[in-house]
């Protein structure tokens, strides 16, 4: 792998709540290369668009980051004061959220929108903001006309789009994408992805993308991480990910989403739920869930163990060496 644009080490997030400290995110620890696309599934509420708001560090209370490092282009975003997190933002990182609805101002128009976020973080004249913003608009296909739109005259995938072309405006070198298209259809859906997917060819920019539905990434991705209870059980090239799952929560998951090539198939759920994030059980996170689970797995933590450039957190995958 090329020298990373983005390194993160043993990221911890805690959730302060009435009953104790729950621990979302639990010592997650990747690298993402420049250009990359790095898809990050799971069950809701397992710890993904938390630890996607602790990279970007726009986490509020009761969530905060109470441990690890996010390395960006070899410096740390977590010590940054909010002034330089502010200025990095949109130049070197976006973010698009889940709404387009919540994250744009209803009260004013797309062009407005984007020649506020110029203005923020550009000495551009307006000659040049008009230019640029009617530029990235032509990138996500939405028709300059509608510059003047507000969010409400434009179809859901528009404003998704909206979104994305606003994320490129200073062509960052990283978008950090909150499940983006869940509130889409799947013709929408796959529309999106595949303008994403061409873009980040074109301009070269890496994606850290989060999503529950698997489906909407099989065919975008470059790797695949998989999240269960606030942890990477698994982390390797999305085909490999998707044609070999190794973790048992993996296998659960493949089976839990319908396939649109191949025989049909029945599918089936994971039983049982995530474990509690506040008195975590003591080993494997998975065990009351896992039909292959021994006592081993319900005493020792298993370890994420990267063999061959795919990283596999199971007993069952990789046995504990004996002293
Ligand atoms: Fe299942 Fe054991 Fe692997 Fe956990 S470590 S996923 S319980 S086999």
């Amino acid at each position: 792998m090329s020298t990373p644009i983005l390194q993160v080490r043993d990221l911890k997030v805690e959730y302060t709540t009435s009953a104790g400290a729950a621990q979302a995110v639990a010592g997650v620890s990747f690298d993402l290369a420049p250009g990359e696309f790095l898809a990050i599934v799971g069950e809701s509420g397992c710890g993904k668009s938390t630890m996607l708001f602790s990279i970007a560090q726009l986490l509020t209370y009761p969530a905060e980051t109470v441990g690890g490092s996010v390395l960006f282009d070899g410096e740390d975003l977590t010590t940054l004061s909010p002034e330089d997190l502010r200025q990095r933002r949109w130049r070197d990182i976006s973010v698009v959220m889940q709404s387009a609805m919540n994250a744009l101002n209803p009260t004013l128009s797309i062009g407005a929108q984007l020649a506020d976020a110029c203005r923020a973080h550009t000495d551009w004249d307006d000659k040049k903001i008009a230019a640029r913003s009617a530029e990235v608009l032509s990138m996500v296909s939405i028709d300059v006309t509608h510059l003047k739109s507000f969010p409400f005259q434009l179809s859901g995938g528009m404003r998704q789009r909206a979104m994305i072309a606003m994320a490129l405006l200073l062509e960052p070198k990283l978008i950090i994408m909150d499940e983006p298209t869940s509130a889409l259809d799947v013709v929408a859906q796959r529309s999106l992805m595949r303008q994403v997917e061409n873009l980040r060819r074109e301009l070269g920019f890496a994606v850290l993308f989060v999503t529950h539905d698997m489906s909407v990434v099989s065919h975008f991705s470059d790797r695949l991480a998989v999240m269960y209870a606030g942890e990477f059980v698994e982390l390797g090239a999305t085909r490999e990910v998707f044609d070999r799952p190794r973790h048992p929560y993996s296998v659960g998951l493949m089976d839990a989403f319908p396939s649109i090539v191949g025989e049909a198939r029945e599918l089936t759920g994971i039983a049982g739920n995530p474990p509690s994030l506040i008195d975590p059980p003591a080993g494997c996170l998975f065990a009351p869930r896992c039909q292959h689970a021994t006592d081993e797995c319900r005493e020792f933590r298993p370890e994420l163990v990267t063999t061959d450039g795919h990283a596999v957190s199971c007993h069952l995958v990789n046995p504990r060496r004996r002293s």
